[in-house]
């Protein structure tokens, strides 16, 4: 059985006031779901003091971007280092507003997901197709080119230590979920592009679903063969709803 992770997404979202009362909250309900990795992923500034806030808890924090680059002449971005050396295990990389409004291609993807793994930390790459691939039947081939660019890049070894993240685009923040029927048709996809090159590897592989994940709809998500757990936006702002989505995760709901 793969343990199960929730990670939450807090996008360009957050003060120091409302960080510290949201990740109280969390910790509060936290505590005895040891059997779930839990996440949070904070905007850049304020992940030492989440740091700091979650520290000797079981809550993990994360990252939402990275460099591909290591240092130098690269004006705003963080490198890797950089966020381990503040406490970070977890890094998103490929998300799809990245993707979409920062232009981030699948070979910049490749390039911070490389650079994350090097430092040690664990990549949440992020995958999923727009509503008209979906609505033109290449939803797999999109799957396919995106997961395909990393293998290229950095090769099979380092997914035994990363986590895939299906988020259908048409489903992020907008309130649509895919079904658990259309989210393990990815996710089986997913794990059979993994089990061509490693079968082990891919039997290991955390498949997090991502898109208007809510308490309400979480559990009947989580109990599909391939969806260990789910990357969260909107509702990971709301400590008692991602506190739901969380119990769900470990199958205390
Ligand atoms: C996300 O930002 O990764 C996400 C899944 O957002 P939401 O849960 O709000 O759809």
């Amino acid at each position: 059985m793969r343990t199960r992770i929730v990670a939450g997404n807090w996008k360009l979202n957050g003060s120091r006031l409302a960080n510290q009362r949201l990740v109280a909250d969390i910790l509060g309900g936290a505590a005895d779901l040891s059997d779930t990795e839990i996440i949070l992923c904070p905007p850049f500034v304020y992940l030492p003091a989440v740091g700091e806030q979650i520290s000797g808890s079981n809550v993990q924090l994360g990252a939402q971007n990275a460099a591909a680059q290591a240092s130098g002449a690269f004006t705003g971005e963080v490198s890797a280092a950089m966020l381990r050396d503040v406490g970070c295990s977890h890094v998103i990389v490929g998300h799809s507003e990245r993707r979409a409004l920062f232009g981030d291609t699948d070979e910049i993807v490749a390039g911070r997901f490389r650079a994350v793994h090097e430092q040690g930390l664990t990549p949440i790459l992020c995958i999923g197709e727009s509503l008209e691939e979906r609505e033109s039947g290449v939803t797999m081939t999109v799957i396919e080119r995106q997961i395909g660019a990393v293998l290229d890049a950095v090769g099979v070894e380092p997914l035994a230590a990363s986590v895939i993240a299906y988020e259908p685009v048409w489903a992020i923040g907008t309130g649509l979920t895919a079904t658990p029927e259309q989210a393990q048709e990815v996710h089986s996809h997913v794990r059979s592009i993994i089990a061509a090159r490693d079968a082990k590897i891919a039997a290991g592989l955390r498949i997090l679903y991502g898109g208007s994940v809510k308490g309400a709809n979480a559990a009947e998500l989580f109990a599909m063969a391939d969806i260990d757990g789910g990357l969260i936006g909107g509702a990971a702002l709301d400590a008692a709803e991602f506190l739901t989505i969380c119990r769900a995760a470990a199958g205390n709901n």
